[in-house]
């Protein structure tokens, strides 16, 4: 199993087979894995961690996917969506905080034109003209994508979900297709965003041979960010009574992912801190060097839960900054005030 690992770091990519090995090998085989995605990660970005400032600025979705608890479907929650003036407050009050990435999130919610986008990016971009600003807003033209580039966005994250399309279909409802999100990852590629896609980990249906392809995908690819946390169900979606996805798999991947693409900018997400109260310091420890606290309004954090018992819904952005930044340190990284921009290998 250890060659496994040293295959994976040789070819920076590993076949079905290793991938099985690696998945299932035991305590001090995966703590060896660990040590040396630990090691490349520190290689490019020493003990620094980046932070990105979340923005949920809607949760209206005309989207009905099976796992996500905004889906249209989901009549038990309170909609809303934040105004231009409450963005740009999130922003004021994370820039105050050490953040110099803005990560724009939300269900696709018609309401938003170009031109609001278009509006809201220029302004941010304006306002704060030394910070990232990321858009995750799903499924767009490409003709909508190059408007937002122009206006100054620069990275997005779509994660692809499953690079599987039987799987991608098991996952969503029929109007919505695995070959428009693909289309969608190659337009953002092109038009030259900092783009990010990833998959839950232990989603229903999900087999060894749907993450291995979810791998090929990745290492092909070749995105500046991969977002993977486990899935974790939604008392309303149809996918309320399956089991949520492992931390220990999940860790594997992160390790996984680092050592294929050795300086990608790797989340440590809040799923995984939610279903591990440890979680994000261990995704740390295996190779994350990202964490992505809440800059949303307390009063509507709750209504934007994608999945049950997410962490963090009640506290101030202050207060999660801070909170983070002693996790962090706990373990001998340092949270910086930086864009945090990806760095070539
Ligand atoms: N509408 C945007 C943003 C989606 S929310 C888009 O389509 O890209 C961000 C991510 O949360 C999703 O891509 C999905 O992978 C994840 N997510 C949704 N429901 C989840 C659940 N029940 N458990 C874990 N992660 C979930």
């Amino acid at each position: 199993m250890i060659e496994a690992v040293e295959r994976l770091i040789k070819n920076r990519f590993l076949s079905f087979e290793d991938f099985v090995n690696i998945k299932n090998c035991g305590k001090e085989e995966t703590e060896y894995l660990f040590s040396k995605s630990r090691e490349q990660a520190r290689e490019y970005y020493g003990n620094k961690i980046f932070v990105r400032g979340l923005i949920e600025f809607t949760n209206h979705c005309k989207n009905d996917c099976f796992y996500c608890g905004i889906r249209a479907s989901n009549r038990s929650l309170n909609r809303y969506r934040l105004s231009e003036e409450e963005i740009i407050e999130c922003c004021k009050n994370g820039y105050s905080l050490g953040f110099r990435t803005f990560v724009l999130q939300g269900g696709e919610d018609g309401y938003y034109g170009d031109d609001d986008y278009v509006r809201i990016i220029k302004r941010i971009k304006s306002d704060y003209p030394d910070c990232a600003l990321t858009l995750s807003i799903g499924e767009r033209s490409r003709e909508s994508y190059e408007k937002y580039f122009g206006a100054g966005a620069d990275r997005y994250l779509l994660r692809h979900e499953t690079a599987d399309e039987e799987h991608y279909k098991r996952l969503h409802p029929k109007r919505m297709s695995f070959e428009n999100r693909m289309r969608c990852i190659r337009d953002l590629k092109e038009i030259g965003y900092q783009t990010g896609v990833g998959f839950m980990v232990g989603s229903p249906f999900q087999t060894d041979e749907s993450i291995y392809k979810d791998l090929c995908f990745i290492k092909e690819t070749s995105p500046e960010m991969v977002g993977i946390g486990p899935f974790i169900p939604h008392k309303d979606t149809p996918f309320a009574e399956y089991a949520r996805g492992g931390c220990e798999l999940t860790l594997k991947l992160l390790a996984i992912i680092r050592l294929m693409l050795p300086s990608v900018l790797l989340p440590a997400t809040t799923a995984l801190g939610t279903i591990d109260p440890m979680g994000r310091e261990k995704g740390i420890l295996a190779g994350a060097n990202v964490v992505m606290p809440n800059l949303s309004p307390v009063m509507h954090r709750k209504d934007y839960a994608l999945y049950d018992n997410k962490i963090c819904t009640g506290e101030e952005a202050a207060e999660c900054r801070f909170c983070l930044s002693r996790r962090i340190e706990s373990i001998g990284y340092e949270i910086v005030t930086d864009r945090g921009d990806y760095k070539s290998p």
